[in-house]
């Protein structure tokens, strides 16, 4: 459940704007002044704060560039005056969006979903996610070099998982032993597409429920082998 934070001093709108709130399951808190308003909004996590620009003690202008100095979070500002928001804008204080009063409930709470979307969508794009492949019952994770067959973790060696990984991420491409050889073994390396044989075979006894009759990689009689999706 998102929780936002509401720095208004005037009651009545305050007490409106949470009611709307509630009513799309947010979890909402109320500050009047600025200097608490600032403090709570330093000190606990919300993912949104709605901020008014005149208040008692420290006005919206100073509460938004404080918090912009030390958090990310999204800043929607309300002001009485059109004025006021061309300043705003103006002084690049750093809030993300501006509204004036008075404004329907219905479109503050669209907003601020909009914003709550908006910045979901930032932060998940900088999480560190593993690279997974998977395919049928296969889930390879590449990141942290991780085999699992229906969910269960198997053991392979550094190039049958290099083949593996290959061979899953070029579905359905029939390559030659030598290719394979050439992309997963160094030049110089020690073997030949024997190597590649070998390896396909303890692959499959990992992989596969029946190694006569593999689901997964698929022998192409006098070419190669292909993993089939
Ligand atoms: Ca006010």
């Amino acid at each position: 459940m998102s929780r936002i934070l509401i720095i208004e001093d005037e009651e009545a709108i305050a007490d409106l704007e949470k009611d709307y709130l509630e009513l799309s399951d947010f979890q909402v808190d109320i500050e009047n002044t600025g200097d608490v308003g600032l403090k709570r909004a330093l000190t606990d996590d919300y993912d949104l704060i709605i901020l008014d620009l005149m208040l008692p003690g420290i006005d919206g202008f100073e509460v938004c560039k404080k918090i912009r100095e030390e958090k990310n979070v999204p800043i929607l500002m309300v002001s009485a005056k059109k004025d006021d928001i061309d300043k705003i804008r103006g002084l690049g204080l750093g809030a993300d969006d501006y509204m004036t009063k008075p404004f329907s409930p219905s479109e503050l709470v669209a907003r601020v979903k909009a914003h709550l979307a908006r910045y979901n969508r930032l932060v998940g794009t900088n999480e560190k996610k593993n690279d997974v492949v998977e395919i049928r019952g296969i889930k390879i994770d590449k990141t942290a070099r991780r085999v699992y067959i229906d969910g269960e973790e198997k053991n392979f060696t550094t190039k049958e998982f290099d083949l593996l990984t290959f061979l899953a991420e070029n579905p359905n491409h029939v390559f030659t032993k030598e290719e394979l050889f050439r992309e997963i073994w160094d030049m110089d390396s020690i073997g030949d597409i024997a190597t590649v044989t070998v390896h396909i075979k303890k692959i499959r006894e990992k992989i596969e429920y029946d190694t006569a009759n593999p689901q997964y990689i698929e022998t192409i009689w006098g070419v190669g082998y292909r993993f089939k999706v």
